[in-house]
């Protein structure tokens, strides 16, 4: 049984119904931070501009490097046409120098070549940074292409939310920001950061492109974030969050102004040290997949691929030690 249907339980279906289990997935809503999310697969970019995420490059690439086969099983599109950084050059030189550090081969372009890349980018950016290590799903689409997969796949789904793993031989709990400490007492080290996002209602392709303090990427709409907001964990939306991260996307992309734009609010759930737990709790027979700040998307793969060798008895690989949940028990 898994708790919880953002991308990390569903992935997690998925790949625990093709190892053989007979999988059910509760989830009593329908809306989650998965499915507010930009969708950005991006080892490159939040390694360069989030701290947190830098000293864990290279699992973040290793994760990304699961993504083609997971598009492929789940009919995801996956974008890799890269991403791209505009602002001031002193900051463009800073954010170049960390993507080399990464070995994430920024590229110095043009704007004529950026706007090529991200067709309506604004013509008042001379200079471009490119990185083709970041990807990108449309998240919304994505995440219903998983539940479709996992359904076709024969993973039943129940509106319930749990409180305990009940007859399940092993719960897995995805639960995302919620502290059902019921569930696995280790949820008490979740953190949670609100996030809004702004979208707006016009089909848009290309690179996703980053600024300061804010970034464009393209999908179905064009999403317009993010904010971090450390210590709220209600996804009610703030015009005044949200109206600040239209006027910035709209500096990055002028010809979308007058269009109709949604706002919206989701929850990350954050450990003290920016990486998931994964694996084994103190809860017998329950195994956890919580925690992936702002890399969810990106980490889904690699959390999927972890819990289904901890449930059917494989060797959880490289990464499962770093996940390991007991490394906050002291
Ligand atoms: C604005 C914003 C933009 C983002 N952009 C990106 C991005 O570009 N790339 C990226 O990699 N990440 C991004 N993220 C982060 C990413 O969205 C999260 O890390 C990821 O969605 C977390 O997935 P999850 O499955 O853990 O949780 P969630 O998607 O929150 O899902 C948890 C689910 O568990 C359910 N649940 C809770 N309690 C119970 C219970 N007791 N029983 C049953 N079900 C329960 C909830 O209803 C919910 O549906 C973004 C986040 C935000 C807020």
């Amino acid at each position: 049984m898994i708790a919880g249907a953002g991308v990390l339980g569903l992935a997690t279906a998925v790949a625990l119904a093709d190892a053989g289990c007979a999988v059910t997935v509760c989830d009593p809503a329908d809306r989650n931070a998965s499915g507010v999310a930009a969708g950005m697969i991006a080892p490159a970019f939040e390694a360069a501009l989030d701290e947190s995420a830098r000293p864990h490059a290279g699992l973040l690439m290793a994760a990304r490097n699961l993504w083609p086969a997971l598009a492929e099983r789940a009919g995801i599109e996956l974008d890799r046409t890269g991403a791209l950084a505009v602002g001031p050059d002193d900051w463009l030189d800073g954010v170049a120098a960390s993507l080399t550090a990464l070995d994430a081969r920024p590229m110095d372009i043009g704007g004529g070549t950026a706007r090529a890349l991200a067709p309506g980018l604004s013509d008042t950016f001379a200079r471009a940074l490119l990185s083709r290590e970041d990807w990108r799903v449309d998240a919304p689409v994505a995440l219903a292409a998983l539940r479709n997969t996992a359904e076709a796949a024969g993973v039943q789904f129940r509106p319930w939310r749990v409180s305990s793993r009940g007859n399940a031989d092993v719960l897995v709990v995805a639960t995302g920001a919620s502290a059902d400490l019921e569930l696995a007492p280790e949820l008490a080290g979740l953190a949670p950061i609100k996030g809004h996002i702004v979208r707006v209602a016009r089909p848009a392709v290309g690179a996703v492109v980053r600024s300061r303090g804010i970034y464009a990427a393209p999908g179905e709409a064009m999403a317009f974030g993010a904010t971090m907001e450390p210590g709220f964990g209600d996804d009610a939306v703030d015009p005044t969050k949200a109206e600040p991260l239209l006027a910035a996307g709209l500096q990055l992309f002028p010809g979308l102004a007058g269009t109709p734009a949604t706002f919206a609010a989701g929850v990350r759930a954050a450990t003290s040290d920016g990486l998931p737990m994964v694996g084994p709790s103190a809860e017998p027979a329950v195994v956890l997949a919580v925690g992936p700040r702002r890399n969810g998307w990106l980490l889904a793969p690699l959390v999927a691929q972890i819990v289904t060798a901890f449930v059917t008895g494989r060797d959880p690989g490289p990464y499962a030690g770093r996940f390991d949940p007991k490394r906050f028990r002291a």
